[in-house]
């Protein structure tokens, strides 16, 4: 059921020409729209997000380039990473020197298309194959026409929901939907982050869940200058991003590396994939780059299957339907249903005397036993007892949870909880929300 679901979002979605603004977001969001809710916002052309501001909106309409008998060399219909994404109209004859600067071809994946872009620089470009490429006759002449338009009356499209719970505590899901026709990188992130949205939204929450769908970069931005007011509910999430190729399953820690976002995917992998791959993090990468910035300093973490970057296909025609399948992303889709699994049954606590070390003795919680207990067994129960004391104050910082406790010390839950539960009738800790 979930397969065919997925089936049809990504033939359904593959087509479309996206990019950092215009229809091509626009018709994608609304159209997600149609079996999942979430609020749609139109951030102006001209708008400053922080040191960035929001391009012309851009749409094109047709693109190609014959040769002096008419006959097509290159046509955006029929595949639309053929156009530099932001390409400038142009209309003009061409000779072989003068548009060679316009084409840009994979010589080392001859029959890819790259994909290329140019958002900030206004220019045209095409994207072909090396090997049509390589036929095209230096005495030729070229017709080229883009009728594209950049409209500085236009605007970015983002969606957005927020998914109350119980507690304040809030986690960010976000994806970015810029990309034209390829499946890996991004589709499957969208695809994904659907149908965790569609998932979260009909279940009982214990946490907060805000869930953020943009054009990447510009539009993490524009989200962030938007709802900047209310984030510092955020303790941290998850970018999705590339999760749909054949290859192994990888996590891409957070700027922290050792997060609670970063411990609750580690556990979700290790019962799913524990030979997954970790990366450290790159101040390279997606999103997080923005979340992360100093000024805002939200941990973002990566599930990726086919990391950008790692595949041979990445950025190409070549990372299509054929390269991605529904499984792959169902397998990935379930490692975040763990994640959020993981996250629901999280159990966050406080140390209630947090100004030093409690005095337990007085308290009558310090065994002052050690001399006098022979028996091996009950020196044991008293070391792992002291163990967890100590382990459960110092990380009571109400970041931390009773699995995080258990993971630290090497202690079983129910000897956590038990240890939990004679310092909070000494209301030295309690659970939190
Ligand atoms: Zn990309």
């Amino acid at each position: 059921m979930r397969i065919d679901q997925i089936e049809k979002l990504l033939t359904d979605l593959f087509p479309t020409c996206r990019s950092i603004t215009g229809n091509g977001v626009r018709d994608t969001l609304n159209y997600l729209r149609k079996s999942v809710d979430f609020q749609i916002h139109e951030i102006p052309s001209g708008t400053s997000c922080f040191d960035w501001t929001v391009p012309p909106e851009w749409n094109v309409h047709e693109a190609f380039i014959e040769d002096a008998s008419g006959k097509r060399l290159v046509d955006f219909k029929s595949n639309n990473l053929h156009i530099v994404s932001y390409s400038a109209p142009v209309d003009g004859t061409f000779s072989y020197e003068e548009i060679i600067p316009h084409i840009h071809t994979l010589p080392e994946l001859p029959e890819a298309i790259p994909y290329r872009t140019s958002y900030y620089k206004q220019q045209w470009g095409f994207c072909v194959s090396h090997q049509s490429f390589s036929q095209w006759k230096k005495n030729d002449r070229f017709r080229v026409v883009i009728r594209s338009d950049l409209n500085p009356k236009g605007s970015l499209t983002l969606g957005e929901a927020f998914l109350p719970g119980e507690s304040s505590r809030e986690f960010l899901f976000t994806t970015y939907c810029c990309h034209p026709s390829m499946a890996n990188d991004n589709l499957s992130g969208v695809i994904t982050w659907t149908l965790l949205l569609k998932k979260l939204s009909q279940m009982p929450r214990k946490y907060s869940y805000r869930f953020a769908i943009f054009p990447e970069t510009i539009g993490a931005l524009a989200f962030l200058k938007t709802f900047q007011g209310s984030l510092e509910n955020i303790m941290g999430g998850y970018v999705i991003t590339n999760v749909g190729g054949p290859g192994p399953i990888g996590y891409k820690k957070t700027y922290l590396e050792n997060h609670f976002v970063d411990r609750i995917a580690k556990r979700a992998l290790n019962k799913l994939h524990p030979q997954f791959t970790s990366y450290p993090f790159d101040a390279a990468g997606s999103d997080e780059r923005q979340f992360s910035s100093p000024g805002f300093h939200i941990p973002m973490g990566s599930v990726t299957k086919d990391k950008y970057y790692e595949y041979l296909y990445y950025h190409t025609s070549l990372d299509n339907l054929d390269f991605v399948k529904p499984q792959n992303i169902n397998t990935s889709f379930k490692t975040y249903e763990k994640i959020i699994q993981e996250i629901e049954s999280s159990v966050f606590y406080k140390n209630l005397s947090p100004f030093g070390e409690p005095m337990l003795s007085k308290r009558g919680l310090y065994p002052t036993l050690s001399g006098h207990v022979n028996q091996k067994a009950a020196q044991d129960h008293i070391s792992k007892q002291i163990d967890a004391i100590n382990w459960l104050m110092f990380l009571g910082d109400g970041h931390h949870t009773l699995t995080d406790v258990s993971e630290k010390t090497g202690l079983p839950m129910e000897f956590v909880e038990e240890v939990f539960d004679l310092l909070q009738k000494n209301t030295l800790l309690k659970k939190v929300l």
